[in-house]
């Protein structure tokens, strides 16, 4: 994983974790990217921010009203109802969901709660742990997925599940947001769908590659 991890970092450079603090934002804002582009997802939470500007508005309003808030972001009318329901589900302090907790809890009781949100899996819990909070974990989405299995960090076929545990054992805390972000990259850039191993800085330590699967062998 460090070699992958120096060999990332020479084709990529090395991303610093910027934790924005906000982790309710960044639940609702994964919610909102479900299916969609990131442009809709950002003008979809733009808009719900805009309309509706605290949080507690956005859990009290009328669903309708998140739904037209949400449209540009697509499934609308599937999104509204379960961000009202997360929204309502989390504790709250002065009437004003909270989510802060979550930066000191421990880490399995803090995933225990976001995954036993309604449509809230381990990626996205992940998010809001990595992104909002700074704690090390690895969203698997489906970049870092095809290409660690491509690669070996867990077998080609594991569940997601598996997969996020897998990653985070063999994977050293201070590096997890760098890994993330730079997998994610070369997934986009390099080990697509149709992977490009002959240009791939990584074919050597790569047993896809290795084994000679990839395509115009
Ligand atoms: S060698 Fe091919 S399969 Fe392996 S990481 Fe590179 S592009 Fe992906």
């Amino acid at each position: 994983m460090r070699a992958i991890r120096d060999r990332l970092r020479r084709l990529y450079g090395r991303p610093v974790s910027e934790p924005h603090g906000h982790p309710i934002a960044e639940l609702v804002r994964t919610i909102l990217s479900q299916n969609t582009s990131d442009r809709n997802r950002d003008v979809a939470y733009g808009r719900l921010r805009e309309r509706l500007p605290t949080w507690e508005r956005v859990r009290d309003a009328p669903v309708s009203a998140v739904a037209d808030a949400i449209r540009p972001g697509g499934l609308a009318e599937t999104k509204a109802p379960r961000i009202q329901e997360v929204l309502r589900l989390l504790p709250a302090v002065g009437g004003r969901p909270t989510l802060d907790w979550l930066g000191d809890a421990d880490r399995d009781e803090a995933l225990e709660f976001l995954t036993g949100l309604p449509g809230v899996g381990r990626k996205t819990a992940a998010c809001v742990m990595i992104f909002a909070l700074g704690r090390p974990e690895i969203p698997v989405d489906t970049h870092v997925y095809r290409v660690g299995g491509r690669l070996g960090l867990f077998p080609e076929r594991a569940s997601f599940e598996t997969a996020h545990d897998e990653m985070l054992a063999i994977t050293d805390p201070e590096d997890a947001y760098e890994l993330h972000i730079n997998l994610i990259t070369h997934g986009r850039r390099v080990c697509r769908p149709q992977p490009r191993c002959r240009e791939c800085g990584l074919r050597r330590m790569c047993p896809y590659y290795r084994a000679g699967r990839f395509p115009g062998r």
